[in-house]
């Protein structure tokens, strides 16, 4: 038997059936028609919202789109928020059409398209610039278009965030402008009559250690004031990153959102005078809508091969690639997985829990231990709120993709 990770305590069990969103599995199930599906309980996303604003008086939360661009969910999210982070014209359509008004959204990331300038420079989007060459596109987009572009600058910091499951800084990168290079993009965009709309510093991701999101955002706000003070221009805003992680595996700890919001609270309040105007803001994505979503899957076989037992469930890698261990991780560990019905008299045993999919690499639960399961049972996948339908090759072998629901309270959005 391996370990699994903790299953988040917002879900419960009625009668041995476990509750998403006030209704059992096989409720989802008929409402959706068909397995697998994905379940986000918008509940859990307004706690961790509630749960930030308390912590966080005064800084800003942006949305991540990309953690999970379900567009229900993401018009659910935009009255709590004050902005959306896309990364492409694509997630800036989906924060359009969820209501967010132009001047909140900022799209960053690498390799965007000339059209996708156009449309954002259209539209009104604040775009973080990658490279001092992406910076002339805009502006030159922006003067044919005779419009003027709304431009940020991502920076490349010159330190990571330690501990982080993804490094999107310190080094060589793809992402943003290398922390002394910058100084002379703001200027040139300045001098270029682009409303300069200030800093974008993303050192990483997946941290689940408060001490270290502390010290990046000390970092960052050093670095903020710096470039700021070499390139003479006061950024009407920074963008500090976010990274805060969840637990997904057995031995994690959970963050402690408070402590690190502590911490900011008292390096804001002792900033420089270059950044006293400065709106702050921290962009979040799998730390509030991650735990909300559940991954519900129904096997379809059960077999023993060389005295171990397999659960083939009629999901897999193609929905759920980050639960099998291939999004971005080192080491395959176990998701928190469940059966959805559990009886009382339910013996376990140790199972491993196979996808459809014909590759070793189909495996969401690796001998985890389970209550005794029967082909028909459906197994739930926790976590799945994050990274989940959209960031997996749903077009691998052809099945159909998975059905996404919403819920709020008793209301499917
Ligand atoms: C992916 C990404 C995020 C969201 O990361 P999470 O780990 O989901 O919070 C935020 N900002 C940028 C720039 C990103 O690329």
């Amino acid at each position: 038997m391996k370990p699994t990770g903790p299953i988040p305590p917002d879900f419960v069990r009625r009668e041995g059936e476990l509750m998403i969103g006030g209704r059992t599995a096989g409720e989802w199930t008929e409402l959706a028609g068909d397995t697998p599906l994905f379940v986000y309980d918008f509940a859990i996303v307004r706690d961790r919202i509630t749960r930030f604003r308390a912590a966080f008086p005064g800084v800003s939360l942006h949305y991540a789109v990309k953690a999970n661009p379900h567009p229900p969910l993401v018009r659910a999210i935009v009255s709590l928020v004050d902005g959306l982070d896309v990364a492409s014209a694509g997630e800036a359509r989906i924060a359009l059409e969820a209501g967010m008004d132009a001047r909140h959204i900022s799209f960053a990331g690498p390799g965007k398209r000339d059209r996708e300038l156009e449309m954002a420079i259209d539209a009104g989007i604040t775009l973080n610039l990658e490279s001092a060459g992406e910076a002339e596109r805009a502006l030159a987009i922006g003067r044919g278009m005779g419009r003027t572009p709304r431009l940020a600058v991502r920076v490349n910091p010159d330190f990571e965030l330690k501990g982080s499951g993804m490094k999107m800084g310190g080094g060589a990168k793809p992402f943003g402008i290398d922390a002394d290079r910058v100084a002379e993009v703001v200027r040139r965009i300045s001098d270029a009559g682009a409303i300069y709309r200030g800093l974008h510093i993303f050192a990483g991701s997946q941290a689940l250690d408060a001490a270290a999101i502390i010290e990046a955002q000390r970092s960052t706000l050093a670095l903020a004031a710096r470039i700021s003070s070499d390139s003479g221009v006061a950024p009407p805003h920074v963008n500090l990153g976010g990274g805060f992680g969840i637990r997904y595996f057995a031995p994690d700890a959970e963050l402690d959102e408070k402590s690190v919001g502590n911490a900011l609270a008292s390096e804001l309040a002792r900033r420089p005078a270059v950044l006293a105007d400065t709106e702050f803001t921290i962009e979040l994505g799998r730390w509030l809508v991650g735990e909300a979503g559940v991954y519900l899957t129904r096997i379809v076989d059960r077999k023993i091969s060389h005295g171990k037992t397999f659960l083939v469930v009629d999901g897999g890698l193609h929905h759920q690639l980050a639960a099998s261990g291939n999004f971005g991780t080192v080491v395959k560990r176990n998701y928190p997985i469940s059966l959805s019905k559990i009886s009382n008299e339910a013996s376990s045993c140790t199972v491993s829990v196979v996808g459809c999919l014909c590759t070793p690499i189909d495996r969401l639960g690796d001998q985890v231990e389970l209550p005794d399961a029967q082909v028909g049972d459906m197994v739930v996948l926790f976590l799945a709120g994050a990274y989940g339908a959209s960031a997996s090759p749903q077009a691998f072998l052809a099945h159909p993709a998975a059905v996404e629901l919403s819920i709020d309270g008793t209301e499917i959005l």
